[in-house]
């Protein structure tokens, strides 16, 4: 199964917008959603109730799919168990849950390490507690910023290295940059936390890892165990699944002894609650107070499972709807397929752009090195005129600064315009939209009114098996 190619033809056909002529090259932002999602999600409403509420069939049958919902999660992920899922509703959430529930941990000198490389979702909460929340405790705790390469985009290890300290109760580092497609060493990451000899209030003598997966789960096989994050963030919505959930996945004895982020119904214990005391429910409900996302979590779950079946068997569902166990084989290798076919996208996109005059691609050259995204200027472009020029194409593209503004700054920047890749896009939408960008460069722009991509864009029974 691992050996067959990618039939790019069947995964599309899971899909409503190629009907569109929609050239969907803004993955990093949000992936689409395959039709068998959107269905699932209609077909649940008829049976649709509050979980853990009610004595009804009903609200009995959602509560145990909501509840399946985070062993698969776990699954998926080779965490120990639904015990370290708690469900949010972004990365940006589940990574506020973290500053929050640490908040009160912290003592006056620590310090939390993080990079240059992150979105401002893994920047702005630790700003935010040092410089805004902590002082109002008279707490002083400070942020440190890791710098990267800017001729490589590489993490800088060594200055990493000197950065964390025994006063470092947090370090937190991105699985992939969003902006340079950078993939940081998390192995080397890990040990860097482990050595640091930070005393953590249960005795742990280490500071603690958090990895925002945001970029690197989606296309990339995560064993949290493997990858020793204690924490670990992503986001459904950039994973087929545009309902709503994020995932904050950690390490038990954390969310066992943290304080939770939120306070409210449902995180408390059964019967546990008087006017003087009140008593925290079982993980990982303790972190999940208020009415959830119940058909947002439950079909974001079974993205996990169409997942597997569309990097493997995408003429059949195997995993999707079924109680089939998954293992971390099982995953690894439908990630591997997923990653690989990714790489074979963004190192064609990589090729291409070099050859456009003018054209700088920011970060690894290599693709192998990088997430699947390219980021890049044109000299004498503004990268929003380029984005625009791409849509009137059809080539739905992203220009700003993505959210990383901090690497922006660091090479001087203030936006730049960035292609980024799924595993239902075709090597001839990357070559299309090389292109189109050529004659942009090249001042060849279609004019306004002439036919554009819709006619152009490889219908999907065009497109073949490119090997
Ligand atoms: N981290 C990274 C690396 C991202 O790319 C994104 C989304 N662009 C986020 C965090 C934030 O994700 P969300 O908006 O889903 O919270």
């Amino acid at each position: 199964m691992s050996g067959q190619p990618w039939d790019i033809a069947a995964v599309r056909a899971h899909f409503d917008f190629p009907e569109r002529g929609r050239i969907v090259t803004n993955n990093a932002a949000s992936t689409q959603p395959p039709r068998e999602l959107t269905e699932l999600y209609r077909s649940l409403a008829p049976g649709y109730e509050n979980v853990h509420r009610g004595q009804s069939s009903a609200s009995q049958a959602m509560t145990r799919l909501f509840e399946d919902a985070h062993d698969t999660v776990a699954r998926f992920l080779n965490a120990p168990g639904r015990r370290c899922v708690a469900l949010y509703r972004n990365t940006t959430e589940a990574i506020n849950a973290v500053m929050y529930s640490l908040l009160t941990e912290f003592r006056d000198g620590d310090n939390v390490v993080t990079t240059t490389l992150e979105h401002n979702s893994n920047f702005v909460p630790w700003y935010a507690l040092c410089r805004d929340l902590l002082p109002r405790f008279g707490r002083r705790v400070e942020y440190r910023l890791a710098r990267f390469d800017p001729d490589t985009g590489e993490l800088d290890l060594a200055h990493l290295a000197s950065l964390i300290d025994a006063r470092t109760k947090l370090v937190c580092c991105t699985g992939a940059s969003n902006f340079l497609g950078t993939r940081p060493p998390l192995a080397a990451v890990r040990a860097l936390a482990d050595a640091s000899g930070y005393a953590q209030p249960n005795g742990e003598e280490r500071s603690y890892l958090l990895v925002d997966g945001a970029q690197l789960v989606p296309g990339t096989f995560t064993d949290v165990q493997a990858l020793g994050a204690d924490y670990l963030a992503f986001s459904f919505h950039k994973l087929l699944a545009p309902f709503g959930v994020g995932v904050l996945c950690a390490r038990e004895h954390l969310l066992e002894s943290s304080l939770p982020f939120l306070y409210g119904g449902d995180m408390i214990a059964e019967g546990r609650v008087s006017a003087d005391r009140v008593e925290y429910g079982p993980l990982p409900w303790k972190y999940a107070a208020g009415t959830p996302n119940i058909l947002g979590a439950v079909v974001s779950a079974q993205a996990l499972r169409l997942l597997l079946d569309l990097a493997q068997t995408p003429e059949r569902a195997t995993y999707f709807q079924t109680e089939r166990p998954i293992e971390p084989e099982t995953v690894r290798s439908a990630m591997n397929r997923v990653a690989a076919w990714n790489r074979e996208l963004t190192a064609r996109a990589l090729d291409r752009l070099a050859a456009l005059p003018g054209l700088t691609v920011y970060g690894p050259r290599d693709p192998a090195r990088r997430t699947s995204l390219v980021a890049f200027n044109v000299a004498g472009h503004d990268p929003h005129d380029l984005a625009r020029a791409l849509n009137e194409a059809g080539v739905e593209s992203r220009a700003g600064c993505h959210c990383a503004a901090l690497a922006h700054r660091a090479l001087g920047l203030t936006a730049s315009c960035r292609l980024s890749f799924a595993l239902y896009n075709t090597p001839e939408e990357v070559d299309y939209a090389v292109d189109v960008l050529g004659r942009v460069i090249a001042g060849r722009r279609r004019p306004r009114g002439e036919p554009a991509a819709r006619s152009v864009t490889p219908h999907p029974q065009q497109i073949g098996s490119p090997s």
